[in-house]
């Protein structure tokens, strides 16, 4: 019987590979593989109808030795709390390897919102924070958005927040809509973040990005910024898949010659489902869940959930992909992974390719701190320094060390951190 998939399992199992390279004591190591802090709660919801529907909400705080907890909150029916703990402990990873001053963080509901009204997810939102108010904050932990919520969400959370407190806390929470302290760029930021490595990691190998073609699964925020980023600097984008509510299950949507994402985005819902029919009539080929992996494309870009390229369907990996960018948080399990070592396919980690969100959220709670707003381009130019850099010593490290990118990540990121606990005396 095949073991069910757990998160959290695989984000413990590829730190302790990690600390065993880096040869870790056994109090940081303690440290490191759990959460600092987890709070479990409930959150009642007078619906539309008059009846009260409680949710089950989770905030986990891994790590804030280098500075307060930062990480989105998903709204997923298939929410867990151990989904919830790998992403708080990805996010320090993440925080540390670009180097920014905060911890990791992570926040959910399990919930569909596609089946609430916008009222339904506003209460939902307000009787989120009033849970966790106590403890998050804008020196404590910094929520933002993740999976299924958006900057509506954050601005409701903001207001209630600030309802609570008594003042103005725009640094409570960032991703939030311009008009109310978000910064520019935000929405940009992950998808962009993506190919600004993927950008370096082809100069670094030479290859001109003109004519290179990439396959991405999903089709929301990080996906589509992504997708338009890669074609305005000459890439092909020849497959996209998404989610489809209506029918429960995904789809790919191939056009060998390449997208036009203005078209795509015409057919696409808020919730980035594309409309099937539409499509079609406008020559895409509509081909089954799995088949974004299997393209003649020479870039995979994973930018949906975690657990999607898998032991079972690694083999289906066309042999043209040279190189994959996870716009995902753990979109590969370890086994998987080692089929990609073995086939020498170019692997930029999660935490790393898609940094690109927090450091802008970052940049967002210093313009908030400052008030005082920066230019878009003056964002973009920093969240490109910021990723770039990232990106090259990673790959130094790796060059240097023959470590996988993700290991060198890994070490990067956990040297950091473990530091940051021997100083403050933690461990
Ligand atoms: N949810 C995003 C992530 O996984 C952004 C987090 C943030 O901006 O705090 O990186």
């Amino acid at each position: 019987m095949a073991t069910e998939f757990n998160a959290f399992e695989m984000a413990q199992r590829q730190f302790d590979s990690v600390a065993d390279k880096l040869q870790l004591d056994e109090g940081i190591r303690e440290l490191l593989r759990w959460p600092q802090r987890e709070f479990h709660f409930t959150v009642p919801v007078r619906m539309d109808d008059g009846t009260v529907k409680v949710f089950k909400g989770y905030r986990v705080q891994h790590n804030d030795a280098r500075g307060p907890a930062k990480g989105g909150i998903r709204f997923h029916p298939q929410e867990t709390v151990d989904t919830v703990r790998a992403l708080a402990t990805w996010m320090t990873w993440k925080c540390a390897v670009v180097d920014i001053p905060l911890g990791g963080g992570k926040g959910g509901v399990i919930c569909d919102p596609h089946d609430l009204s916008p009222r339904e997810q506003e209460a939902l939102c307000r009787g989120w924070v009033r849970q966790v108010a106590n403890n998050v904050g804008p020196v404590q932990d910094v929520p933002a958005p993740d999976v299924m919520t958006n900057p509506q969400h954050m601005v409701w959370m903001l207001d209630e927040y600030e309802k609570l407190v008594g003042g103005h806390y725009p640094g409570f929470i960032t991703g939030k809509p311009v008009e109310v302290g978000g910064s520019l760029g935000r929405t940009e930021a992950t998808g962009f973040g993506v190919i600004y490595t993927v950008r370096e990691a082809m100069q670094r190998f030479g290859v001109p990005i003109e004519g290179v073609r990439a396959s991405l699964q999903g089709f929301g925020n990080v996906s589509q910024y992504a997708a338009k980023l890669f074609i305005e600097l000459g890439g092909t984008v020849v497959a996209v898949s998404c989610w489809d509510n209506g029918d429960h299950c995904a789809y790919t949507f191939r056009k060998s010659d390449g997208i036009d994402m203005d078209f795509l985005v015409s057919i696409t819902d808020r919730f980035g489902t594309i409309d099937k029919e539409k499509a079609a009539d406008a020559g895409f080929n509509v081909l089954e869940a799995d088949a974004w992996l299997e393209q003649e494309a020479e870039i995979l870009i994973p930018a949906a959930l975690e657990n999607q390229i898998t032991a079972d369907n690694v083999g289906r990996i066309n042999p043209s992909v040279k190189a994959i960018a996870e716009g995902a948080n753990g979109p590969t399990t370890p086994e998987a992974d080692a089929v990609l070592k073995e086939r020498g396919i170019f692997v930029i980690p999660d935490f790393l390719a898609n940094a690109g969100g927090v450091t802008c959220s970052y940049f967002e709670q210093v313009q908030c701190n400052a008030n005082f707003f920066w230019p878009k381009d003056e964002v973009l130019e920093r969240l490109d320094q910021k990723m770039t850099t990232a990106f090259h010593a990673v790959a130094d490290l790796a060059e240097e060390t023959g470590e996988f990118m993700r290991d060198a990540a890994y070490m990067i990121a956990i040297q950091r951190v473990a530091t940051a606990c021997h100083l403050r005396g933690w461990a």
